[in-house]
């Protein structure tokens, strides 16, 4: 009944469009952690491979064993790994971001113990965002390091706080400024290291600081946290579901848990089968957020349940079975997140493991 169905030429629609934005020497790391984005990381990776990608990052190693599993090829990065994934890395060939002294210095033990070189690694530096990353300043002591390393350096990336926020923006100018002094001091030490900084908003707003490779996570999935960008991307994924039952309500009359909503007037509502479980979190409660049924506006109210929520349907002539628009390709899941104070990655990955993903 709910279904996500998932459309494999939109996806290739924004990769293209997305290569076709940045300099023909970058290359593209898709970002497929978080399930791809709740749209399933398996056929994403799949069709991404198809389509000639090269690179795929995860979260963990956990989402790299998974793809590696289903018979994934491409290069796999793992962007906030721990030293005790290290087994489950070597025996998945995934390639670890690496992002303190710490870290550096445990992975070598281990490495060394296990007798491996030249074992491929990405450094990650914090130029600003204060998530993770070694400072510009042990970059003396990496260096040092580099003697007698286990380690094969592929890249060294860093990561913008407001890539999206309009240009000309202070803070972003001296994160890129950062990450310029970086790159010039790994080239120094060796000149195949690749360099990356921009995430998908990045790749629109910065496009003079593509570098090597970029990663584009959430505008493969038809979102660029921008309406102008967003025009020239298709949402890859639509959630509908159907009206599980229609009530007519006297005044006075209240809805949902704890009385959250009371019918101000007469009032017919339709009963939503999607819930906290699938992903539509309690901030969409009492939000008026819009869902769309015979492509009217119906508002959710009350407080949403485990399973379920309702609109208000008065205005709508509709029927039990009747389809359920959350998000489609004319009504964007991002505008749908924002109207309950949320962005379209908290809903997109948000989406619960029992909504049935249709791929076509
Ligand atoms: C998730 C992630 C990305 C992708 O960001 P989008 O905004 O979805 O394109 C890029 N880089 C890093 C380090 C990430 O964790």
């Amino acid at each position: 009944m709910t279904t996500l169905n998932i459309y494999f030429d939109r996806l290739s629609h924004n990769l293209n469009f997305l290569r076709s934005k940045i300099s023909p020497k970058s290359e593209l790391i898709a970002v497929v952690k978080a399930n791809a984005y709740g749209h399933g990381a398996i056929e994403i990776a799949k069709c991404l491979e198809g389509l000639g990608v090269r690179k795929l990052a995860v979260a963990s190693a956990y989402e790299g064993k998974i793809l590696r599993k289903n018979g994934i090829k491409c290069n796999i990065i793992v962007f906030y790994p721990y030293t005790s994934d290290l087994s489950k890395i070597i025996k998945f060939s995934l390639e670890p971001a690496i992002f303190s002294k710490r870290m550096w210095v445990d992975l070598t033990s281990e490495l060394k113990k296990l007798e491996l070189t030249n074992f491929p690694v990405h450094l990650k530096f914090n130029t600003g965002l204060y998530r993770i990353g070694f400072d510009a300043k042990e970059i003396g002591w990496i260096k040092e390091q580099l003697t007698n390393s286990s380690f094969k350096i592929k890249s060294v990336y860093s990561h913008l706080s407001s890539s999206e926020e309009k240009r000309k923006n202070n803070f972003t100018d001296s994160q890129i400024k950062k990450f310029e002094t970086i790159k010039s001091l790994f080239l120094n030490i060796d000149n195949s290291i690749k360099f990356h900084l921009l995430n998908s908003s990045g790749i629109f707003n910065y496009p003079e600081c593509n570098y090597d490779w970029v990663r584009a996570g959430i505008s493969l999935y038809g979102y660029a946290n921008n309406i102008e960008w967003d025009k020239n991307l298709l949402p890859v994924a639509e959630l509908t579901t159907k009206i599980l039952q229609i009530h007519k309500l006297e005044k006075n009359q209240l809805v949902g848990y704890n009385s959250g909503w009371i019918a101000k007037k007469k009032t017919t509502i339709a009963v939503i089968p999607l819930g906290h479980a699938d992903g539509i979190g309690r901030y969409f409660g009492n939000s008026n957020a819009p869902v769309w049924i015979k492509n009217k506006k119906a508002e959710i109210i009350g407080n949403i349940c485990m399973d379920m929520f309702m609109v208000d349907i008065t205005n709508i002539n509709c029927v039990e079975g009747d389809e359920v628009v959350i998000f489609n390709k004319k009504k964007p899941a991002n505008t749908f997140a924002e109207s309950g104070g949320s962005i379209s990655y908290e809903l997109l990955t948000s989406m619960g493991s029992r909504v049935i993903r249709n791929y076509f």
